[in-house]
């Protein structure tokens, strides 16, 4: 017998057939004996529909009422659950974040989990009904109902495992695994069998949609497991684990593009102590997001400074830029709005010279020119034209050997 936490998305819950195809799931796990939690999402698009109501009424409504909002969402999801698995024979018993001891601190819309006091669900677990779990949300001192961030549910699904110390840790998800990029992009994707807490954590700030990213880090604190699978069928997923349990080694593990992307360079700036930390604090005071950074140094103790930004912030990326211009009473700005980033992410990184080369190489054969480039330990970044994004993510995630062999099984 095992303890298992197991996670489903909104899209796995999308509507009533679903719901009950998921409690006809978690009853075949509970007649092998397993002790089961089970989070779930709100059900479909019920939270965009919740934020375009709340929206509707207030343009920027209060924080701590829109989490009072959001969180109705999971409410549904987790009586309409245990209400289907009740009509199957199956005990079962739904807790919203606050009932099942998930206390945050007070940053409404993206607060963090401080504690998890297991002692109010531990003796249903025991007496094996299944304990049905609002993803999401959680309580803080006061008893405000607080919300993670969106897609915030895995988070709940890793810290509730880590706390319950559960066997495993299953999340359900609307694909069955995770690539070695997105197939929808590229064809040739395949599905890995196991992949590293740092580099699924890479992936899931790039953006690869499978995984949260705080999920990842906690589960990698914590030593979970996550094994990410279909909820429509029972194919082995991937497992995401510690450095060392993966098999498979590779140089590089996954390969991800990012459009939407734009570049700022600011021109012909004074060379002096200060000047980049002026221009970045100011962006990080307007909540802009920099990405890529690069500096090259000019004539004449001048500088060009070039970052990039997601697209629907360059707005105010560029009266941030105006502004600091202004203050210096020189320099210029140039702003080319259609970047693709292509990033290659992988641990084996850290033990090989050459990667950045192969990949360069890649792109040159393919007669892509490179705008920016940016490493990690186990990343290179490189921005190139939006309408070449498509074409340096096949070239690379090919010339890593990433597409051309047999599917892993
Ligand atoms: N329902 C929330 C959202 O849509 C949380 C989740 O799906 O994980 O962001
Ligand atoms: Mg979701």
């Amino acid at each position: 017998m095992a303890l298992i936490v197991q996670k489903f998305g909104g899209t796995s819950v999308g509507d009533t057939d679903r719901i009950r195809a998921v409690a006809n799931r978690i009853k075949a796990y509970y007649e092998h004996g397993h002790q089961l939690a089970v989070v779930v999402s709100a059900m479909g698009k019920t939270t965009d529909k919740l934020v375009d109501m709340a929206q509707q009424l207030n343009e920027n409504p209060r924080a701590r009422e829109l989490d009072m909002l959001l969180a109705t969402g999971e409410q549904v999801s987790i009586a309409l659950l245990a209400m289907a698995l009740d009509g199957l024979g199956v005990p079962a018993i739904s807790f919203t974040g606050g009932q099942v001891g998930i206390l945050t601190d007070t940053k409404h819309s993206s607060a963090r989990i401080q504690e998890i006091d297991t002692s109010r669900v531990r003796p249903y677990l025991e007496e094996r009904q299944v304990c049905i779990v609002a993803g999401f949300q959680g309580v803080d001192k006061e008893s405000n109902i607080t919300t993670l961030g969106r897609g915030g549910s895995d988070l709940t699904a890793v810290a509730l495992a880590a706390a319950l110390q559960a066997d495993e840790c299953e999340i359900f998800t609307d694909v069955d695994g995770v690539y070695t990029t997105d197939p929808n992009k590229v064809p040739t994707a395949r599905k890995m069998k196991a992949i590293a807490y740092e580099e699924m954590l890479e992936l899931a700030r790039l953006g690869a949609g499978v995984l949260h990213s705080r999920s990842v880090e906690v589960a990698s604190k914590y030593g979970i497991v996550i094994h990410v699978r279909s909820s429509f069928n029972n194919a082995e997923g991937t497992r995401v684990v510690p450095e060392d349990q993966v098999m498979e080694k590779v140089v590089v593990r996954g390969v991800t593009l990012k459009t939407d992307e734009a570049r700022i360079s600011v021109i012909d700036i004074p060379d002096r102590p200060g000047l980049a930390a002026s221009l970045f604090n100011r962006l990080a005071r307007a909540d802009v997001n920099v990405d890529m950074i690069v500096q090259s140094s000019g004539k004449e103790n001048q500088n060009t400074i070039s970052f990039t930004v997601p697209r629907n912030t360059l707005r105010v990326t560029r009266e941030v830029v105006d502004a600091f211009l202004a203050e210096q009473q020189a320099g210029s700005v140039e702003v080319d709005e259609k970047i693709a980033t292509i990033s290659a992410v992988g641990i084996g990184m850290k033990s090989h010279s050459g990667v950045a080369a192969s990949m360069f190489d890649a792109l040159a054969k393919n007669e892509i020119n490179i705008e920016m480039i940016s490493t990690s330990e186990i990343k290179i970044t490189v921005a190139v034209k939006e309408e070449q994004g498509r074409k340096a993510l096949e070239v690379v995630h090919d010339a890593f050997g990433l597409g051309d062999q047999p599917a892993q099984s």
